[in-house]
């Protein structure tokens, strides 16, 4: 299965095991050792995200049970029962949009030698869920980024799985899509580091 397309020029020491492909990550200057940044939220986003977050709460637990039924137009409505009977007192929770930003999730990672970035995963653009299901609106989205701070802070080395589990031809035949598009549709991926004492670190 390939690396993809968006990391060929940075991973190195590539092996193969099933349905994964594993390898490690250089910089273009020749250094492995890199800080990782990963993108959050701000305040105010997370102020934007709370109605969502709360009425989800609420559909879940803000009454003595909760059931979902669907209308005539396809629309599901929530409602939360306030005794043990369907047929007693009850309200209709109303959960409004998921902010676009709020399930946004891009990890850079930057030389220790040179400062050169990359970005080694963005929600929107990579994976299968990225290559074929984002909404286009989440790419005007610009993430803030913070370090991944670590003890020692020390740079790390970076390792990466991702697994492919159909095949190229498998799926050229369902989507008629080329190579690099493969390649970039992996369907999981695993980030780790490696630290200085060789601790390997899921991130
Ligand atoms: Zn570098």
């Amino acid at each position: 299965m390939p690396i993809p397309d968006y990391l060929k020029e940075i991973a190195y020491d590539e092996t193969r095991k099933d349905d994964f492909t594993s390898f490690r990550l250089k910089c273009k200057c020749c250094c492995t050792h890199f800080h990782v940044y990963e993108s959050y939220l701000n305040n105010s986003e997370k102020e934007l995200c709370k109605p969502y977050y709360d009425a989800l709460e609420r559909s879940v637990t803000g009454g003595y049970f909760s059931s979902s039924t669907q209308d005539e137009n396809g629309m599901i409505h929530h409602w939360i029962y306030f005794t043990h009977s369907r047929n007693g007192p009850k309200e209709e929770v109303v959960i409004p949009p998921k902010p676009l930003f709020a399930c946004i999730m891009v990890i850079k990672v930057k030389c220790s030698e040179c400062g050169n970035e990359y970005v080694i995963y963005d929600s929107r653009l990579y994976g299968n869920n990225g290559v074929f299901c984002s909404n286009p609106a989440e790419k005007e989205y610009e993430p803030h980024f913070k370090l991944k701070k670590r003890r020692d802070g020390l740079p790390v080395e970076i390792c990466i799985s991702v697994e492919h589990t159909e095949s190229y031809e498998e799926f050229q035949k369902a989507t008629s899509y080329d190579f690099i598009t493969f390649s970039n549709a992996f369907t999981w991926m695993v980030i780790y580091s490696n630290d200085s004492k060789n601790k390997k670190r899921k991130l």
